[in-house]
């Protein structure tokens, strides 16, 4: 998702008290409980969009710290204008490319992530920039705590083929697979959908979902 560049974002993001400054970024390894204020596990969405999905969740979850990544100021301004309707203590912003995500957590530091409708990168010479490849799945290796899941949602079946097919070189596995969530009960007791599942579950696309671990 990159929506036109909205003058002014970059000054709203800087100033904005939900997002981390990205000067400050590299040192924050090891301090994530700190700038919460408390003890509770940390759950990340990787390339969140409008931030719908973690918004909602961070509502519902008020146990958890939510922390929501977005490569564009454009669409994080949107994430941002919902927290100013209706702040949450428990979730903040970061702007950056995820390819940097291990300078930014510490080893074991993230509880569980999240990657929902991540751009496919269909060129095979770009496979190494899709969120779900093995080229991220270790830099998620790093920071995931041990006994840590990875979930990943999509309608995109070739990449979520490929996204099946990364887990065993990168030394992962999965524990839930399911072609069509949303016929599958069990998988969506307390499932939040995101902008792009809604749209294109009302389109009729099935959608895929992975849950995994080391
Ligand atoms: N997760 C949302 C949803 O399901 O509605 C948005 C999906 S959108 C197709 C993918 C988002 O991931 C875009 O907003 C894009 O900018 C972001 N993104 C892609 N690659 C990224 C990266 N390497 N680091 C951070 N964000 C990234």
């Amino acid at each position: 998702m990159r929506l036109r560049n909205i003058t002014g974002s970059r000054e709203v993001i800087a100033e904005s008290p939900f997002v981390v400054p990205e000067a400050e970024l590299f040192d924050c390894p090891g301090t994530w409980h700190k700038i919460f204020g408390n003890d509770q596990p940390i759950h990340i969405e990787i390339g969140m969009g409008k931030g719908r999905f973690i918004h909602t969740m961070a509502k519902e979850h008020p146990e958890v710290n939510y922390i929501g990544i977005e490569k564009y100021s454009s669409v994080l301004l949107r994430a941002i204008q919902k927290m100013e309707e209706e702040e949450l203590p428990n979730l903040r912003f970061i702007r950056m490319d995820a390819e940097d995500i291990a300078k930014v957590f510490a080893p074991g530091e993230v509880d569980r992530i999240y990657l929902n409708f991540s751009d496919p990168w269909p060129k095979d010479r770009h496979a190494k920039r899709r969120l779900p490849s093995r080229e991220f799945l270790a830099r998620y290796d790093l920071i995931l705590q041990p006994d840590g899941l990875l979930e990943f949602k999509t309608d995109n079946r070739e990449l979520f083929d490929f996204a099946v097919e990364e887990l065993a070189p990168a030394g992962w596995h999965a524990q839930e697979v399911s072609y069509d969530l949303h016929r599958d009960s069990r998988l969506m007791e307390g499932n939040v959908m995101t902008e792009y599942e809604e749209k294109f579950s009302a389109m009729g696309n099935p959608i895929c979902k992975y849950i995994i671990c080391r």
